[in-house]
């Protein structure tokens, strides 16, 4: 017969299958497998840490979201936000059902062309587009969203002598009755600003003005924001379409819209109070509808949204490295998933599940990560069973920003793979190694 575990007695007040005062059960659910695969064969597979994406996943979230959009408005375009997760496979996935690319950098723009994308569908955006960038995105048809009157002047000067005319979309900031409000991208509205830039573009014989952005910024939970700023680009147009008979081609409504997640201080569990796609469609769709824009000329509603997509299709499988007790008892366990490479435990509660049976009793746990850092928390306090060396965890809903934003710092950065939809598994992102870090240092030769 196996040797049971052994687990240290400590005194506590029994609170197995009991709900508390909020009415919440504490026990706590194993996810033993992802998309039909065991995460302990994922694990012996590729090691752990190890990021994975569910194929599965990105196409219903999509399906979803397309759907909630497509019913309610005639013309509707996805982009997809590189920067939210630019692994190759991810974007591939996305273009492959229809969503052109929006991109932040010049290093973006490449990788789209790279990934395939036609230029006369990539959106650039953001406050840093060199003269390069801008020259080649104009020659390749691509929408340029300006940033800032500099970048203005730097297109009218690549005008003078392109043979293209550049296609230009500027971006809005505005009050939508979020705060703090992102006021340091693009042109205001409410100050007058944004209309100035209008004009200066419509007065442009060199310039197409094509679109009309706004990104008001990201996990926003309020639909009511984004009717509100749908309402202002919407009057915008209108005032184009009365000073220079000119009828904008899109409205680009950007990204932001919250993900399941829960965060950190929020009193109910995120899957319960994030509005649908439905919800926000609903917001954005009734406000263009039920503006003055002339009917026949209706702009294509462009989404920008990242994270909404693709939180839900990541999870992080981690393992045990020790269970410690604190030294005002609390419990402590240490996993190999730091917050370098999962960025966001700085703002989720992110859920984590055991990926083997444990036993109904649950305790206060903080959850570490393997760094010798003191920030270095992947969960403050969660209720969690005993967990031994050398058992897994899965970590839900990270497949936003934790693998672009993510740092190489004391630990190497982990494989990820994607479960495709007939559960076969593939590495889309090999593990660093010592010796990727190590090529790209040079040692002076009186160090050497
Ligand atoms: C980051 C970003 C997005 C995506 O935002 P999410 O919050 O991931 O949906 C879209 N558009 C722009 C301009 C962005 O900067």
């Amino acid at each position: 017969m196996e040797k049971l575990k052994y687990e240290r007695p400590i005194i506590n007040k029994i609170s197995a299958g009991v709900t508390d005062k909020f009415g919440m059960s504490h026990k706590m659910p194993v996810i033993s497998e992802i998309d039909g695969v065991k995460v302990t064969d994922i694990v012996e597979k590729y090691d752990s840490p190890v990021f994975v994406l569910s194929e599965k996943t990105i196409l219903d979230k999509f399906n979803a979201a397309k759907q909630a959009f497509t019913t309610r408005y005639p013309k509707v375009q996805f982009a997809w936000s590189y920067k939210t997760n630019y692994l190759s496979s991810v974007c591939k996935t996305y273009h492959n059902l229809g969503s052109w690319a929006e991109v932040v950098s010049g290093f973006e723009y490449e990788k789209a062309i790279q990934n395939g994308v036609k230029g006369e569908n990539i959106i650039f955006n953001g406050p840093d587009k060199g003269i390069k960038d801008l020259t080649l995105a104009i020659a390749n048809g691509s929408y340029i969203h300006i940033d800032h009157f500099d970048e203005l002047y730097d297109i009218i000067k690549i005008a003078e002598t392109s043979e293209k005319k550049p296609k230009l979309a500027i971006r809005i900031n505005m009050d939508t009755g979020i705060y703090p409000r992102w006021d340091r991208f693009g042109f205001n509205y409410e100050n007058g600003e944004a209309w100035n830039a209008i004009n200066r573009i419509m007065l442009n014989p060199k310039l197409d003005l094509v679109g009309l952005h706004t990104h008001i910024g990201t996990y926003i939970m309020s639909p009511d924001a984004y009717a509100v700023a749908a309402s202002k680009l919407s009057e915008l147009a209108v005032r184009l379409e009365k000073k220079y008979n000119h009828n904008i081609k899109y409205i680009d409504m950007g990204g932001g819209f919250a993900s399941d997640n829960t965060l950190k201080g929020a009193y109910l569990p995120g899957k319960d109070t994030c509005p649908s796609f439905d919800d926000y469609a609903e917001a954005i769709t009734n406000a263009i509808i039920n503006s003055e824009i002339n009917p026949q000329n209706m702009p294509t509603l462009f989404l920008e949204t990242g994270r909404a997509l693709i939180d839900d299709a990541g999870y992080a499988i981690s393992t045990v490295l020790a269970n410690k007790r604190l030294a005002d008892s609390r419990r402590s366990m240490i996993i190999d998933f730091g917050i370098n490479t999962l960025f966001t435990s700085f703002w989720y509660e992110h859920e984590v599940y055991p990926a083997q049976e444990v036993s109904a009793h649950s305790e206060d746990t903080t959850i570490y990560g393997p760094l010798c850092m003191n920030i270095d928390i992947i969960r403050e306090a969660i209720k969690f069973p005993l967990m031994q060396k050398h058992d897994n965890v899965v970590i839900k809903r990270v497949g936003a920003y934790n693998m672009t934003q993510w740092m190489q710092f004391i630990t190497m950065r982990p494989k990820i793979i994607l479960i495709d939809t007939n559960s076969n598994t593939h590495i889309v992102r090999e593990n660093e190694t010592g010796e990727n870090i190590s090529s790209m240092e040079r040692l002076p030769k009186h160090l050497s």
